[in-house]
């Protein structure tokens, strides 16, 4: 049987039998991909400490009939203090299930990985989460090609410069004041959060620290950007709702 090697962050597991897990991987050189861990949930087992969530690893993996079974894992990074965090813990399983819903299996993609590889790292480093959070959406959109149309009305064409402004998710982005009523439930949005949108798409992770916004915008883009993701996965994600738990916690 054909063995592979692969560097992958996990992006969850669950239980198969009493012993097993299945395995789900972000991996550099083939994408999603699921595999098994064979005797994981009994102590001692090799394979523990490289397949806990958010954990990157180089994997051997041979490949089976069904599901391919790894064989050996060895941990780059750990990311312990993520899974460690309450916090960080929710907004990474939130990414996560983002990549998971969003990727189809086997089909490569570099610049996912390396976009929730670096995601894992400022998370780690305790920025501003939200506005990492809206970061990782925004990038993984645009590498998937479900970038909202931001730059002008996404109906006419019209200018976006002056009047009132809405997005639509299921138009696909920006509306201006004349079109808004075609689609349903366009919400208004500040100029200045269409202005924080089209800032996410373009810049570095670096330049992240750069961007001046307010409580307010950034409230009004997680709800731009709720309404678009949820129209395109056409179902609720289930770490939103630990995700809103755990908000309401820190805000109180
Ligand atoms: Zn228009």
């Amino acid at each position: 049987m054909a063995l592979y090697r692969t560097q992958a962050i996990v992006l969850r597991h669950c239980n198969m039998g009493e012993a097993d897990r299945i395995i789900t991987l972000l991996s550099r050189e083939y994408g999603k991909i699921r595999a098994v861990a064979r005797g994981v949930k009994r102590p001692r087992n090799r394979l523990i400490g490289g397949t806990q969530i958010f954990t990157y690893s180089e994997f051997l993996i041979f490949e089976g009939k069904n599901l391919d079974n790894i064989s050996q894992c060895e941990i780059k990074e750990s990311f312990f203090k993520i899974r460690d965090d309450l916090e960080k813990l929710t907004y990474a399983s939130y990414m996560a299930e983002l990549i998971n819903e969003f990727l189809p299996e086997r089909e490569k993609n570099e610049e996912v990985f390396f976009l929730f590889l670096k995601t894992l790292h400022w998370i780690l480093k305790g920025n501003d989460i939200e506005l990492i959070a809206r970061f990782f959406e925004m990038k993984l959109l645009l590498l998937i090609g479900l970038l909202p149309y931001m730059e002008s009305c996404v109906y006419c064409g019209g200018s976006l410069e002056e009047g009132e402004i809405y997005f639509n998710a299921s138009m696909g982005g920006a509306v201006c004041s004349r079109c808004f009523r075609m689609g349903q439930e366009s919400m208004q949005i500040e100029r200045g959060t269409l202005k924080l949108m089209r800032s996410l798409a373009v810049i570095k992770f670096e330049q992240l620290a750069l961007i001046k916004t307010s409580l307010n915008l950034k409230q009004e883009l997680e709800r731009v950007m709720r309404s678009y993701i949820t129209y395109h996965l056409e179902k609720k994600l289930k770490s939103l709702e630990f995700l809103n738990k755990v908000k309401n916690k820190t805000m109180t």
